[in-house]
């Protein structure tokens, strides 16, 4: 916790993201040593940080490849001088005009998973592109079945066909790994998704149609170490972790790179919590279930409020217990309670941090140093 009179964090008002560069970037070589060691494509997805400032730190270990969720992040990122992005989101076809502009200036990776979008840009793409082909290995939110083989040999015809679509491969997103905590449980998702992933390819190259790989979830991307067959891994989540990931095993608290300071503005002691400034709009209403009990963050204590590489330490009995709008309630033990003073600051790592980034957006270092996410 942060004292209010502490005048090193007085710019402090409201919640804001606080980022451990160090531990960002420790994050940052581990995965990328990973996928080196492996020889396969590094292409983090920048959704987690949306950040120009926070993507400099992969461009200055060689990182030349990214994956967006949206054609105007893919836009803010080529604006700050990324030249090879996969927009890894089924194209939009409402967004045609801008996705034509943006393929003029950088290699462009579009993933499709239905025909009809193929004819589409077919007819309407002015320059070539990447495609990808969405494959479902198990998630079952977007792609084509793995196991369809008349399906897949179906729409890597239909892209082959058009001549402004050049065929990269499969892609797929195993998201059912969050479902399913514990190491064991990531890397038998892992293994299965690369399995199924691998006989379609198989499927796809019998017919003569050379076909990569790409996969990416951060819980299989942190817990695997063998990725032969894998062609390229777009993990995000992995740049700063969260309470989720720690849950299922993909981190441990040291890798933790980032907490929401959040002031406290009232005291329940009879009912052992505080309130603070920091609800659902800005933690959003994702949380992790640990031993039964909902938590939407958890409290970061210890000595590393001035960036000096100390590691935050946790206690599962200091975490964010519910959210309404801006309310946060956080659950505290009593001691911590009875230390803690109306505007002192909290800090509290979000269980999904990719959601916390997206709401809240300003970044500040421990430093002091202060930048935006785009917007
Ligand atoms: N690729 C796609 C298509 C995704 O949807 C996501 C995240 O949702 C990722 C990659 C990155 O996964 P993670 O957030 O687990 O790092």
């Amino acid at each position: 916790m942060i004292s209010y009179t502490d005048t090193s964090w007085s710019d402090v008002s409201k919640p804001t993201l606080i980022i451990r560069p160090e531990l960002a970037k420790a994050n940052i070589a581990k995965m990328l040593e990973k996928a080196h060691k492996n020889k396969v494509r590094f292409r983090p997805h920048f959704k987690t940080h949306q950040s120009a400032h926070v993507s400099d730190w992969f461009r200055d270990v060689g990182v030349t490849a990214i994956t967006v969720s949206s054609v105007s992040m893919a836009q803010y990122f080529a604006d700050a001088g990324w030249t090879d992005i996969t927009i890894s989101f089924p194209v939009n076809i409402r967004e045609l005009e801008m996705i034509n502009k943006l393929a003029k200036r950088i290699t462009l990776n579009l993933i499709v998973e239905n025909p009809e979008t193929v004819q589409i840009l077919g007819q309407r793409l002015e320059v070539p592109i990447h495609i990808w082909m969405k494959t479902d290995t198990g998630y079952k939110r977007s792609g084509v079945q793995w196991d369809d083989t008349r399906a897949l040999l179906a729409l890597a015809t239909k892209i082959k066909e058009q001549r402004q679509l050049d065929f990269m491969g499969l892609l797929t997103h195993a998201g059912h790994s969050y479902k399913e905590p514990g190491r064991e449980n990531s890397l038998r998702i892992y293994e299965e998704t690369r399995s199924r992933l691998t006989t379609a390819k198989v499927n796809l190259e019998q017919a003569g149609i050379s076909t990569q790989l790409s996969l990416g979830d951060t819980p299989s991307c942190s817990v695997a170490e063998d990725f032969t067959g894998i062609d390229e891994i777009r993990p995000g989540n992995f740049v700063f972790y969260d309470l989720q990931q720690l849950m299922i095993g993909s981190c441990q608290a040291e890798n933790l790179a980032l907490a929401v300071a959040c002031p406290v503005v009232a005291k329940n002691p009879e009912r052992g919590t505080v309130i603070v400034y920091g609800g659902a709009v800005h933690f959003s209403k994702d949380f992790a279930e640990v031993d039964g009990t909902r938590k939407f963050g958890i409290v970061a204590q210890g000595d590393s409020t001035q960036g000096n590489g100390n590691t935050w330490l946790f206690q599962q009995e200091a975490y964010l217990a519910a959210v309404s709008q801006e309310h946060g309630t956080v659950k505290l033990p009593l001691e911590m309670l009875g230390q803690l003073h109306i505007g002192d600051l909290l800090l509290i790592v979000p269980a999904h941090v990719c959601l916390t980034v997206d709401l809240i957006r300003d970044y500040r270092t421990p430093a002091g140093e202060r930048f935006r996410a785009w917007s």
